[in-house]
């Protein structure tokens, strides 16, 4: 279990890394071992040659347990969002270029996109915060106390799920939701999905839930 829990957690890092959503020591990634203990990245280490052995173990106040090196720096933000969200055992934080570049414009971004309001309830942006801060945390905290994902403006995003995947998962649908919607920026004004139709789509994702 603990053995494929860390397989999990460094194969998503490469992906991330892989796929651009972050560079070098960027991001962090948790997911729950058991009841009492998480399983956390390192600070300092390259999501693309991190590994298995690489991971730090904490519990659940963040007091290091296991692991040659120290948890990562936004810990905090990991403990705080779990701790409130039971049903969810994994956080993926990382910097995907788009979803960054979207929170730095201002622009709509939620009820555009109906795929996107269904998978993800609310495209939202947490509002800026220092890296590393508790205010980061609770910020993140309070906009992941209901939906499961956010981009947090100027910084990146962070993504919750049952298992690391899902949280990737969602992690690669804020980016991919992002660059569609800087295509469509970039020559126009995208129009919103209309009210009712989008409070529609907003009462299927909280049946789906
Ligand atoms: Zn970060």
């Amino acid at each position: 279990m603990e053995h494929a829990l860390r397989e999990d957690i460094v194969r998503h890092c490469r992906f991330l890394h892989q796929r651009g959503y972050l560079a070098a020591n960027d991001g962090n990634v948790s997911v729950r071992l058991d009841a009492k203990r998480l399983l956390v990245t390192p600070s300092g280490v390259h999501k693309g040659f991190l590994e298995p052995d690489d991971l730090v173990m904490v519990d659940l106040r963040g007091k290091k347990l296991s692991g040659k090196g120290q948890p990562t720096g936004e810990l905090s933000l990991h403990l705080r969002t779990l701790a409130q969200r039971p049903d969810m055992s994994a956080v993926v934080h990382a910097h995907p270029p788009v979803a960054i570049a979207m929170s730095l414009t201002k622009r709509r971004l939620d009820g555009i996109l109906p795929e996107v309001t269904l998978s993800l309830g609310k495209l939202q942006v947490v509002p800026y915060a220092r890296p590393l801060s508790d205010q980061l945390a609770r910020n993140v905290a309070h906009a992941l106390s209901h939906f499961n994902a956010a981009i947090l403006e100027r910084h990146g995003t962070v993504a919750l799920g049952r298992t690391v995947a899902e949280a990737y998962g969602l992690t690669e649908r804020v980016e991919h939701a992002s660059q569609v919607l800087w295509s469509a920026y970039a020559v126009s004004t995208p129009k919103p999905v209309p009210a009712k139709e989008h409070r529609a789509l907003l009462r299927m994702y909280e049946e789906s839930r």
